[in-house]
Protein backbone atom coordinates (compact mmCIF):
# COMPACT_ATOMS: atom_id res chain seq x y z
CA UNK A 1 0.00 0.00 0.00
CA UNK A 2 1.28 3.10 -0.90
CA UNK A 3 0.93 4.98 2.49
CA UNK A 4 2.41 8.31 1.72
CA UNK A 5 -0.66 8.41 -0.17
CA UNK A 6 -2.92 7.18 2.52
CA UNK A 7 -1.53 9.65 4.60
CA UNK A 8 -2.11 12.35 2.41
CA UNK A 9 -5.84 11.57 1.73
CA UNK A 10 -6.41 11.15 5.53
CA UNK A 11 -4.38 14.29 6.82
CA UNK A 12 -4.68 16.44 3.64
CA UNK A 13 -3.66 19.48 5.13
CA UNK A 14 -1.46 21.27 3.02
CA UNK A 15 0.10 23.28 5.85
CA UNK A 16 1.89 20.75 8.23
CA UNK A 17 5.25 21.49 9.89
CA UNK A 18 7.15 18.59 9.16
CA UNK A 19 7.27 16.44 12.78
CA UNK A 20 10.75 16.67 13.35
CA UNK A 21 10.79 20.41 13.32
CA UNK A 22 8.97 20.98 16.61
CA UNK A 23 12.38 19.10 18.59
CA UNK A 24 13.71 22.70 17.27
CA UNK A 25 10.68 24.88 18.10
CA UNK A 26 9.99 23.51 21.42
CA UNK A 27 14.01 22.88 22.29
CA UNK A 28 15.04 21.52 25.70
CA UNK A 29 14.61 23.71 28.60
CA UNK A 30 17.33 25.64 29.91
CA UNK A 31 17.36 24.21 33.86
CA UNK A 32 19.52 22.41 36.12
CA UNK A 33 19.80 18.26 35.69
CA UNK A 34 17.20 18.25 39.07
CA UNK A 35 14.93 20.86 38.29
CA UNK A 36 11.34 19.37 37.75
CA UNK A 37 8.93 20.65 34.84
CA UNK A 38 5.48 20.38 35.96
CA UNK A 39 1.83 20.82 34.83
CA UNK A 40 -1.68 20.87 35.67
CA UNK A 41 -3.48 20.30 32.86
CA UNK A 42 -7.55 20.37 33.61
CA UNK A 43 -10.28 20.45 31.31
CA UNK A 44 -12.15 23.81 31.09
CA UNK A 45 -15.62 22.04 32.82
CA UNK A 46 -15.66 24.95 35.47
CA UNK A 47 -15.34 22.16 38.44
CA UNK A 48 -12.37 22.68 40.31
CA UNK A 49 -12.15 20.74 43.29
CA UNK A 50 -10.13 19.76 46.37
CA UNK A 51 -8.29 16.93 44.59
CA UNK A 52 -7.21 19.53 41.85
CA UNK A 53 -5.51 21.71 44.48
CA UNK A 54 -3.99 18.60 46.27
CA UNK A 55 -2.63 17.77 43.05
CA UNK A 56 -1.64 21.54 41.59
CA UNK A 57 0.26 21.80 44.94
CA UNK A 58 2.50 18.70 45.01
CA UNK A 59 3.36 19.94 41.28
CA UNK A 60 3.36 23.25 42.19
CA UNK A 61 6.01 21.98 45.15
CA UNK A 62 8.12 19.47 42.98
CA UNK A 63 8.81 22.56 40.80
CA UNK A 64 9.68 25.11 42.76
CA UNK A 65 11.36 23.18 45.42
CA UNK A 66 13.71 22.23 42.80
CA UNK A 67 13.80 25.39 40.90
CA UNK A 68 12.01 24.51 37.82
CA UNK A 69 8.93 25.40 36.24
CA UNK A 70 4.98 24.92 36.65
CA UNK A 71 2.66 25.66 34.04
CA UNK A 72 -0.93 25.45 32.75
CA UNK A 73 -1.97 23.54 30.43
CA UNK A 74 -5.75 23.13 29.13
CA UNK A 75 -7.18 20.32 28.14
CA UNK A 76 -10.29 20.96 26.14
CA UNK A 77 -10.18 18.57 23.59
CA UNK A 78 -13.74 18.21 24.62
CA UNK A 79 -15.76 20.77 23.10
CA UNK A 80 -19.25 19.36 24.63
CA UNK A 81 -17.52 19.81 27.89
CA UNK A 82 -16.83 23.25 28.20
CA UNK A 83 -17.70 26.10 30.00
CA UNK A 84 -17.01 29.62 29.51
CA UNK A 85 -14.93 31.18 32.28
CA UNK A 86 -13.64 28.16 33.44
CA UNK A 87 -10.09 28.40 33.01
CA UNK A 88 -9.99 31.82 34.38
CA UNK A 89 -11.81 30.45 37.56
CA UNK A 90 -9.42 28.07 37.76
CA UNK A 91 -6.42 30.17 37.87
CA UNK A 92 -8.39 32.62 40.03
CA UNK A 93 -8.86 29.47 42.92
CA UNK A 94 -5.72 28.63 42.65
CA UNK A 95 -4.05 32.01 43.35
CA UNK A 96 -6.54 32.65 46.47
CA UNK A 97 -4.71 29.13 48.12
CA UNK A 98 -1.10 31.04 47.12
CA UNK A 99 -0.71 29.14 44.13
CA UNK A 100 1.13 30.62 40.73
CA UNK A 101 1.85 29.15 37.80
CA UNK A 102 5.24 29.92 35.90
CA UNK A 103 3.51 29.77 32.47
CA UNK A 104 0.67 28.56 30.32
CA UNK A 105 -2.68 29.57 29.69
CA UNK A 106 -3.90 33.44 30.70
CA UNK A 107 -0.46 33.36 32.63
CA UNK A 108 1.44 36.84 31.32
CA UNK A 109 4.84 35.42 31.27
CA UNK A 110 7.89 36.06 28.83
CA UNK A 111 8.51 32.25 29.60
CA UNK A 112 5.25 31.35 27.51
CA UNK A 113 7.40 29.64 24.77
CA UNK A 114 5.93 26.50 24.98
CA UNK A 115 2.37 27.12 23.93
CA UNK A 116 -0.07 27.10 22.55
CA UNK A 117 -1.63 26.30 25.90
CA UNK A 118 -4.98 25.63 25.18
CA UNK A 119 -4.87 22.08 23.11
CA UNK A 120 -7.12 22.91 20.39
CA UNK A 121 -5.10 25.12 19.33
CA UNK A 122 -2.32 22.61 18.71
CA UNK A 123 -4.29 20.68 16.49
CA UNK A 124 -1.84 21.34 13.74
CA UNK A 125 1.23 19.75 15.43
CA UNK A 126 -0.88 16.49 16.46
CA UNK A 127 -2.11 16.15 13.04
CA UNK A 128 1.47 16.47 11.92
CA UNK A 129 2.71 13.59 14.18
CA UNK A 130 -0.41 11.30 12.86
CA UNK A 131 0.38 11.73 9.53
CA UNK A 132 3.80 10.25 10.11
CA UNK A 133 2.35 7.65 12.06
CA UNK A 134 0.47 6.71 9.03
CA UNK A 135 2.84 6.85 6.67
CA UNK A 136 5.30 4.73 8.64
CA UNK A 137 2.43 1.96 9.11
CA UNK A 138 2.14 2.77 12.82
CA UNK A 139 -1.42 4.52 12.07
CA UNK A 140 -4.44 3.38 10.55
CA UNK A 141 -8.21 4.67 9.52
CA UNK A 142 -10.78 2.88 11.29
CA UNK A 143 -14.66 3.25 9.87
CA UNK A 144 -16.31 1.48 12.22
CA UNK A 145 -19.30 2.52 13.84
CA UNK A 146 -20.72 2.87 17.52
CA UNK A 147 -23.20 0.35 16.89
CA UNK A 148 -20.23 -2.17 15.39
CA UNK A 149 -18.03 -1.56 18.21
CA UNK A 150 -21.05 -1.53 20.92
CA UNK A 151 -21.85 -5.32 19.11
CA UNK A 152 -18.16 -6.69 19.39
CA UNK A 153 -18.28 -5.35 23.22
CA UNK A 154 -21.03 -7.12 23.91
CA UNK A 155 -19.49 -10.67 22.37
CA UNK A 156 -16.21 -9.71 24.05
CA UNK A 157 -18.32 -9.61 27.31
CA UNK A 158 -20.44 -12.39 26.66
CA UNK A 159 -16.70 -14.57 25.67
CA UNK A 160 -15.15 -13.84 28.79
CA UNK A 161 -12.90 -11.84 26.70
CA UNK A 162 -11.33 -8.62 27.24
CA UNK A 163 -12.54 -5.54 25.51
CA UNK A 164 -11.42 -3.16 22.63
CA UNK A 165 -9.77 -2.83 19.48
CA UNK A 166 -7.05 -5.85 19.23
CA UNK A 167 -6.45 -8.33 17.33
CA UNK A 168 -8.93 -10.27 15.48
CA UNK A 169 -10.97 -7.52 17.05
CA UNK A 170 -9.48 -4.55 15.32
CA UNK A 171 -11.33 -5.45 12.20
CA UNK A 172 -10.21 -2.09 10.03
CA UNK A 173 -6.56 -2.97 11.22
CA UNK A 174 -5.89 -5.00 7.75
CA UNK A 175 -8.24 -3.21 5.20
CA UNK A 176 -7.25 -3.04 1.74
CA UNK A 177 -6.33 -0.25 0.21
CA UNK A 178 -9.58 -0.52 -1.85
CA UNK A 179 -11.71 -0.72 0.94
CA UNK A 180 -10.50 2.26 2.67
CA UNK A 181 -10.78 4.47 -0.43
CA UNK A 182 -14.01 3.19 -1.08
CA UNK A 183 -14.90 4.12 2.54
CA UNK A 184 -14.03 7.64 1.80
CA UNK A 185 -15.33 8.03 -1.50
CA UNK A 186 -18.73 7.31 0.56
CA UNK A 187 -17.69 9.75 2.87
CA UNK A 188 -17.72 7.35 5.86
CA UNK A 189 -16.29 8.87 9.00
CA UNK A 190 -13.45 7.78 10.94
CA UNK A 191 -10.78 7.61 13.41
CA UNK A 192 -7.05 6.89 12.96
CA UNK A 193 -6.13 4.45 15.74
CA UNK A 194 -2.77 3.60 16.39
CA UNK A 195 -1.24 0.03 15.18
CA UNK A 196 -0.43 -1.43 18.17
CA UNK A 197 2.85 -3.08 18.08
CA UNK A 198 2.82 -4.66 21.63
CA UNK A 199 1.61 -8.45 23.40
CA UNK A 200 0.33 -8.58 26.42
CA UNK A 201 2.56 -11.54 26.77
CA UNK A 202 4.98 -9.69 27.36
CA UNK A 203 5.49 -8.21 30.92
CA UNK A 204 7.93 -5.43 32.28
CA UNK A 205 8.62 -3.38 35.75
CA UNK A 206 7.90 0.50 35.64
CA UNK A 207 8.92 2.51 38.41
CA UNK A 208 6.40 5.19 39.26
CA UNK A 209 7.34 7.76 41.42
CA UNK A 210 4.77 7.53 44.33
CA UNK A 211 4.06 3.61 43.72
CA UNK A 212 7.08 2.28 43.12
CA UNK A 213 7.96 -0.82 40.82
CA UNK A 214 4.88 -1.52 39.14
CA UNK A 215 4.19 -4.66 36.69
CA UNK A 216 2.84 -3.20 33.30
CA UNK A 217 1.17 -4.95 30.85
CA UNK A 218 2.36 -4.24 27.19
CA UNK A 219 -0.53 -2.37 25.52
CA UNK A 220 -2.26 -4.07 23.06
CA UNK A 221 -5.31 -2.10 22.10
CA UNK A 222 -5.81 -0.54 18.63
CA UNK A 223 -6.71 3.15 20.76
CA UNK A 224 -7.94 6.49 18.76
CA UNK A 225 -5.24 8.55 18.43
CA UNK A 226 -7.21 11.47 16.51
CA UNK A 227 -11.04 11.70 16.63
CA UNK A 228 -13.39 12.28 13.90
CA UNK A 229 -13.57 15.36 14.45
CA UNK A 230 -9.49 15.84 13.97
CA UNK A 231 -9.12 16.24 17.75
CA UNK A 232 -6.67 13.51 19.41
CA UNK A 233 -7.87 11.81 22.27
CA UNK A 234 -6.33 13.09 25.64
CA UNK A 235 -3.66 9.65 25.17
CA UNK A 236 -2.29 11.29 22.13
CA UNK A 237 -2.41 14.81 23.00
CA UNK A 238 -0.81 13.87 26.72
CA UNK A 239 2.47 12.20 24.59
CA UNK A 240 2.85 15.10 22.61
CA UNK A 241 2.35 18.00 24.63
CA UNK A 242 3.95 16.65 27.85
CA UNK A 243 7.03 16.04 25.31
CA UNK A 244 6.89 19.52 23.65
CA UNK A 245 6.58 21.29 26.86
CA UNK A 246 9.39 19.06 27.85
CA UNK A 247 7.38 17.98 31.00
CA UNK A 248 10.02 16.09 33.23
CA UNK A 249 7.12 14.89 35.93
CA UNK A 250 3.64 13.62 34.98
CA UNK A 251 1.72 14.05 38.61
CA UNK A 252 -2.05 12.77 37.59
CA UNK A 253 -4.35 10.72 39.32
CA UNK A 254 -4.52 6.84 40.04
CA UNK A 255 -6.58 6.57 37.36
CA UNK A 256 -4.91 7.37 34.67
CA UNK A 257 -2.64 4.14 35.66
CA UNK A 258 -4.62 1.98 33.41
CA UNK A 259 -3.94 3.84 30.40
CA UNK A 260 0.11 4.13 31.65
CA UNK A 261 0.91 0.86 28.82
CA UNK A 262 -0.75 3.03 26.24
CA UNK A 263 1.51 5.98 26.68
CA UNK A 264 4.47 4.05 27.12
CA UNK A 265 3.88 2.66 23.68
CA UNK A 266 2.97 6.40 22.22
CA UNK A 267 6.09 7.69 23.30
CA UNK A 268 8.22 4.70 21.94
CA UNK A 269 6.52 4.99 18.48
CA UNK A 270 6.80 8.58 18.57
CA UNK A 271 10.09 8.22 19.65
CA UNK A 272 10.22 10.04 22.67
CA UNK A 273 11.51 9.91 25.47
CA UNK A 274 8.79 9.67 28.78
CA UNK A 275 8.23 11.42 31.47
CA UNK A 276 8.55 10.82 35.23
CA UNK A 277 5.19 9.80 36.21
CA UNK A 278 3.51 9.75 39.35
CA UNK A 279 0.29 8.46 40.04
CA UNK A 280 -1.29 9.86 43.36
CA UNK A 281 -4.24 8.52 45.18
CA UNK A 282 -7.54 9.81 45.98
CA UNK A 283 -8.25 11.70 48.73
CA UNK A 284 -10.72 9.40 50.90
CA UNK A 285 -13.11 10.32 54.21
CA UNK A 286 -14.92 8.37 56.91
CA UNK A 287 -18.05 7.63 56.08
CA UNK A 288 -18.75 5.78 59.76
CA UNK A 289 -17.03 3.07 59.69
CA UNK A 290 -16.00 3.13 56.19
CA UNK A 291 -13.59 4.75 54.11
CA UNK A 292 -14.34 5.93 51.03
CA UNK A 293 -13.65 8.79 48.03
CA UNK A 294 -14.47 11.91 48.38
CA UNK A 295 -17.96 12.50 45.93
CA UNK A 296 -18.61 15.23 44.04
CA UNK A 297 -22.71 14.33 44.72
CA UNK A 298 -22.02 13.81 48.45
CA UNK A 299 -19.57 15.99 49.48
CA UNK A 300 -19.99 19.56 49.59
CA UNK A 301 -16.21 19.68 51.02
CA UNK A 302 -15.16 18.60 47.69
CA UNK A 303 -15.65 21.93 45.84
CA UNK A 304 -13.19 24.54 46.27
CA UNK A 305 -15.57 26.98 46.38
CA UNK A 306 -17.01 25.45 49.60
CA UNK A 307 -13.84 26.87 51.42
CA UNK A 308 -14.06 30.09 50.03
CA UNK A 309 -17.71 30.46 51.41
CA UNK A 310 -17.28 29.17 54.79
CA UNK A 311 -13.85 31.73 54.72
CA UNK A 312 -11.12 29.37 55.40
CA UNK A 313 -8.30 30.92 55.75
CA UNK A 314 -6.28 29.64 52.55
CA UNK A 315 -2.63 28.81 54.06
CA UNK A 316 -4.72 26.83 56.54
CA UNK A 317 -5.67 24.69 53.53
CA UNK A 318 -2.94 24.63 51.99
CA UNK A 319 -0.64 23.53 55.38
CA UNK A 320 -3.52 21.05 56.06
CA UNK A 321 -2.96 19.35 52.44
CA UNK A 322 0.88 19.63 52.99
CA UNK A 323 0.40 17.30 55.90
CA UNK A 324 -1.93 14.68 53.66
CA UNK A 325 1.07 15.39 50.97
CA UNK A 326 4.12 14.12 52.79
CA UNK A 327 3.44 12.42 56.38
CA UNK A 328 6.29 14.21 57.90
CA UNK A 329 5.32 17.79 57.57
CA UNK A 330 3.39 17.73 60.41
CA UNK A 331 6.17 17.05 62.57
CA UNK A 332 8.14 19.66 60.48
CA UNK A 333 6.07 22.10 61.39
CA UNK A 334 5.64 21.06 64.61
CA UNK A 335 9.27 21.84 64.89
CA UNK A 336 9.64 25.24 63.09
CA UNK A 337 6.71 26.90 63.69
CA UNK A 338 7.72 29.65 62.44
CA UNK A 339 9.01 28.60 58.82
CA UNK A 340 7.31 29.53 55.99
CA UNK A 341 5.84 25.89 54.44
CA UNK A 342 7.66 26.47 51.85
CA UNK A 343 11.53 25.35 53.44
CA UNK A 344 10.01 22.30 53.84
CA UNK A 345 11.73 19.83 51.45
CA UNK A 346 8.43 18.46 49.54
CA UNK A 347 9.08 15.18 48.03
CA UNK A 348 6.72 13.34 45.28
CA UNK A 349 8.18 10.13 46.08
CA UNK A 350 7.32 10.75 50.06
CA UNK A 351 3.69 10.32 48.83
CA UNK A 352 1.07 8.02 50.50
CA UNK A 353 0.85 4.92 48.19
CA UNK A 354 -2.98 4.42 49.68
CA UNK A 355 -5.46 7.42 49.63
CA UNK A 356 -4.65 9.39 52.55
CA UNK A 357 -7.74 11.07 54.84
CA UNK A 358 -9.08 14.13 54.39
CA UNK A 359 -10.47 14.89 58.02
CA UNK A 360 -12.68 18.38 58.18
CA UNK A 361 -12.09 18.34 61.67
CA UNK A 362 -8.39 18.37 61.51
CA UNK A 363 -8.44 20.94 59.16
CA UNK A 364 -10.80 23.18 61.16
CA UNK A 365 -7.53 22.81 63.64
CA UNK A 366 -4.95 23.76 61.59
CA UNK A 367 -7.17 26.53 60.30
CA UNK A 368 -7.98 28.26 64.04
CA UNK A 369 -3.88 27.82 64.91
CA UNK A 370 -3.32 30.03 61.21
CA UNK A 371 -5.67 32.27 61.97
CA UNK A 372 -4.82 32.79 65.74
CA UNK A 373 -1.08 33.23 64.82
CA UNK A 374 -2.37 36.64 62.83
CA UNK A 375 -1.82 39.98 63.92
CA UNK A 376 -5.19 41.84 64.48
CA UNK A 377 -4.96 44.15 62.01
CA UNK A 378 -4.18 40.99 59.26
CA UNK A 379 -7.15 39.07 60.71
CA UNK A 380 -9.22 42.19 60.06
CA UNK A 381 -7.48 42.23 56.37
CA UNK A 382 -8.75 38.51 56.15
CA UNK A 383 -12.00 38.94 57.47
CA UNK A 384 -13.25 42.15 55.61
CA UNK A 385 -12.40 40.07 52.40
CA UNK A 386 -14.69 37.71 53.23
CA UNK A 387 -17.01 39.91 54.19
CA UNK A 388 -16.60 41.96 50.98
CA UNK A 389 -17.70 39.32 48.51
CA UNK A 390 -19.65 36.93 50.91
CA UNK A 391 -21.10 38.94 54.12
CA UNK A 392 -24.70 40.99 54.56
CA UNK A 393 -24.88 44.63 54.50
CA UNK A 394 -24.63 44.24 58.50
CA UNK A 395 -20.97 42.86 58.16
CA UNK A 396 -20.38 44.79 55.46
CA UNK A 397 -21.50 48.03 57.67
CA UNK A 398 -19.51 46.73 60.62
CA UNK A 399 -16.69 46.30 58.71
CA UNK A 400 -16.63 50.12 57.66
CA UNK A 401 -15.31 50.75 61.18
CA UNK A 402 -11.84 49.46 61.16
CA UNK A 403 -10.99 50.57 64.52
CA UNK A 404 -13.67 49.29 66.18
CA UNK A 405 -13.43 46.08 64.50
CA UNK A 406 -9.04 46.10 65.79
CA UNK A 407 -10.34 46.85 69.13
CA UNK A 408 -13.02 43.63 69.28
CA UNK A 409 -10.44 41.41 67.65
CA UNK A 410 -7.55 42.03 69.36
CA UNK A 411 -9.83 41.12 72.55
CA UNK A 412 -11.20 38.29 70.81
CA UNK A 413 -8.01 36.68 69.64
CA UNK A 414 -5.95 37.44 73.21
CA UNK A 415 -3.47 39.85 71.27
CA UNK A 416 -0.96 41.00 74.31
CA UNK A 417 -2.00 38.04 76.30
CA UNK A 418 0.16 35.18 77.50
CA UNK A 419 -1.62 32.81 75.34
CA UNK A 420 -3.64 33.21 71.84
CA UNK A 421 -7.49 32.38 71.52
CA UNK A 422 -8.24 30.05 68.84
CA UNK A 423 -11.66 31.26 69.08
CA UNK A 424 -11.97 31.98 64.87
CA UNK A 425 -11.95 29.18 62.83
CA UNK A 426 -12.99 30.62 59.60
CA UNK A 427 -14.42 33.90 58.35
CA UNK A 428 -17.83 32.96 58.24
CA UNK A 429 -17.98 31.94 61.78
CA UNK A 430 -15.54 34.42 63.24
CA UNK A 431 -17.46 37.18 61.54
CA UNK A 432 -21.10 36.14 63.29
CA UNK A 433 -19.02 35.43 66.12
CA UNK A 434 -18.63 39.32 66.32
CA UNK A 435 -22.54 40.10 66.24
CA UNK A 436 -22.85 40.48 69.73
CA UNK A 437 -20.62 44.06 69.87
CA UNK A 438 -23.27 45.19 67.32
CA UNK A 439 -26.85 46.51 68.61
CA UNK A 440 -28.13 45.81 65.27
CA UNK A 441 -27.17 41.76 65.51
CA UNK A 442 -27.00 41.45 68.85
CA UNK A 443 -29.98 38.71 69.09
CA UNK A 444 -29.70 37.63 72.99
CA UNK A 445 -31.68 34.76 74.43
CA UNK A 446 -30.72 34.98 77.65
CA UNK A 447 -30.68 31.72 79.10
CA UNK A 448 -30.32 32.35 82.88
CA UNK A 449 -29.68 29.05 85.05
CA UNK A 450 -31.30 31.55 87.93
CA UNK A 451 -34.56 33.48 89.35
CA UNK A 452 -35.58 36.32 88.47
CA UNK A 453 -35.07 37.59 91.45
CA UNK A 454 -31.71 36.92 91.62
CA UNK A 455 -31.11 38.12 88.39
CA UNK A 456 -32.33 41.19 88.81
CA UNK A 457 -31.01 41.96 91.80
CA UNK A 458 -27.51 40.92 90.04
CA UNK A 459 -28.44 43.38 87.40
CA UNK A 460 -29.61 46.48 89.10
CA UNK A 461 -26.65 45.86 91.51
CA UNK A 462 -24.16 45.89 89.20
CA UNK A 463 -25.64 48.76 87.17
CA UNK A 464 -25.64 50.99 90.58
CA UNK A 465 -21.63 50.17 90.98
CA UNK A 466 -20.48 50.27 87.17
CA UNK A 467 -17.69 52.15 86.28
CA UNK A 468 -16.22 52.29 83.25
CA UNK A 469 -12.63 54.54 84.49
CA UNK A 470 -12.52 50.82 86.77
CA UNK A 471 -9.32 48.89 86.25
CA UNK A 472 -9.91 45.27 85.93
CA UNK A 473 -9.20 44.24 89.76
CA UNK A 474 -11.13 47.01 90.92
CA UNK A 475 -14.02 45.74 88.38
CA UNK A 476 -13.56 42.57 89.52
CA UNK A 477 -14.17 44.02 93.27
CA UNK A 478 -17.92 45.24 92.49
CA UNK A 479 -18.41 41.87 91.00
CA UNK A 480 -17.57 40.29 94.35
CA UNK A 481 -19.56 42.62 96.73
CA UNK A 482 -22.88 41.72 94.65
CA UNK A 483 -22.58 37.92 95.55
CA UNK A 484 -23.50 38.20 99.30
CA UNK A 485 -26.77 39.72 98.32
CA UNK A 486 -28.18 36.92 96.21
CA UNK A 487 -26.77 34.27 98.81
CA UNK A 488 -23.64 33.39 96.77
CA UNK A 489 -20.08 32.80 98.11
CA UNK A 490 -17.87 35.81 97.09
CA UNK A 491 -14.96 33.58 97.19
CA UNK A 492 -14.10 30.77 95.12
CA UNK A 493 -12.44 28.82 97.76
CA UNK A 494 -15.47 29.25 100.08
CA UNK A 495 -18.18 28.40 97.73
CA UNK A 496 -15.77 25.06 97.19
CA UNK A 497 -15.44 24.07 100.68
CA UNK A 498 -19.47 24.30 101.45
CA UNK A 499 -21.02 24.09 98.49
CA UNK A 500 -24.41 23.04 100.02
CA UNK A 501 -24.40 26.41 102.23
CA UNK A 502 -24.15 28.94 98.92
CA UNK A 503 -26.50 29.22 95.66
CA UNK A 504 -24.31 29.66 93.54
CA UNK A 505 -20.77 31.62 94.11
CA UNK A 506 -18.98 34.43 92.71
CA UNK A 507 -18.65 32.97 88.73
CA UNK A 508 -22.17 32.89 88.86
CA UNK A 509 -22.42 36.49 89.40
CA UNK A 510 -19.99 36.93 86.34
CA UNK A 511 -21.91 34.67 84.53
CA UNK A 512 -25.49 36.21 84.49
CA UNK A 513 -23.80 40.01 83.45
CA UNK A 514 -21.90 37.78 80.81
CA UNK A 515 -25.09 36.43 79.59
CA UNK A 516 -26.64 40.35 79.82
CA UNK A 517 -24.02 41.79 78.31
CA UNK A 518 -22.64 39.20 75.46
CA UNK A 519 -26.15 36.81 75.42
CA UNK A 520 -23.09 33.69 75.84
CA UNK A 521 -22.48 32.01 78.95
CA UNK A 522 -18.62 32.35 77.15
CA UNK A 523 -16.95 35.13 76.26
CA UNK A 524 -13.71 36.83 76.35
CA UNK A 525 -12.86 39.11 79.10
CA UNK A 526 -16.14 40.84 80.00
CA UNK A 527 -14.66 44.07 81.88
CA UNK A 528 -12.86 44.29 78.47
CA UNK A 529 -16.10 43.98 76.32
CA UNK A 530 -17.83 46.31 78.72
CA UNK A 531 -15.07 49.12 77.68
CA UNK A 532 -15.17 48.10 74.11
CA UNK A 533 -19.45 48.40 74.36
CA UNK A 534 -18.96 51.86 76.12
CA UNK A 535 -21.06 53.03 79.41
CA UNK A 536 -24.30 54.05 77.37
CA UNK A 537 -24.28 50.74 75.75
CA UNK A 538 -23.28 48.36 78.54
CA UNK A 539 -25.86 49.87 80.97
CA UNK A 540 -28.76 49.67 78.15
CA UNK A 541 -27.77 45.74 77.98
CA UNK A 542 -27.71 45.28 81.75
CA UNK A 543 -31.27 46.86 81.74
CA UNK A 544 -32.77 44.80 79.15
CA UNK A 545 -31.69 41.54 80.53
CA UNK A 546 -33.97 42.21 83.58
CA UNK A 547 -37.00 40.05 83.94
N1 LIG B 1 -7.21 16.49 31.65
C1 LIG B 1 -6.88 15.38 32.47
C2 LIG B 1 -7.83 15.34 33.64
O1 LIG B 1 -8.41 16.36 33.94
C3 LIG B 1 -5.46 15.57 32.97
C4 LIG B 1 -4.80 14.37 33.46
C5 LIG B 1 -3.30 14.68 33.51
O2 LIG B 1 -2.90 15.43 34.40
O3 LIG B 1 -2.57 14.21 32.65
O4 LIG B 1 -8.02 14.32 34.23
Amino acid sequence: MDLKKLAAALIPDGDLVPPEEYENIYPERDRAPKAEVTRLAPSPTGFIHLGNLYSALADERSAHTTGGTFYLRIEDTDEKRKVDGAVESVIRSLKYFGIDFDEGAEIDSLQNKYGPYYQRQRAKIYRSFVKRLIEQGLAYPCFCTEDELNAVREEQTANKKTTGYYGEYAKCRNLSEDAIYANLKAGKPFVIRLKSQGSIENKFIFRDAIKGEVTVTENDQDVVILKSDGIPTYHFAHAIDDHFMRTTLVIRGEEWLSSLPVHLELHKVLGFKPPRYAHTSSLMKMDGETKRKLSKRKDPELSLDYYRKAGYFPKAVIKYLMTLLNSDFEEWSLKNPEADFRDFKFRIEKMSRSGALFDLDKLNDVSKTEISKLSAEECYEFLKGWVDEFGTDKDKSHFADKDYIIKVLSLVMGVGGKKRRKDIERAEQGVKMLDYFFDDTFAPEYNFRFDKATVNTVLENFEKSYDPADDNSTWFAKVKQIAPLVGFASEMSEYKANPEKFKGSVSDVAEILRIAITGMANSPDLCTIMAILGKERSLARLNAAKR
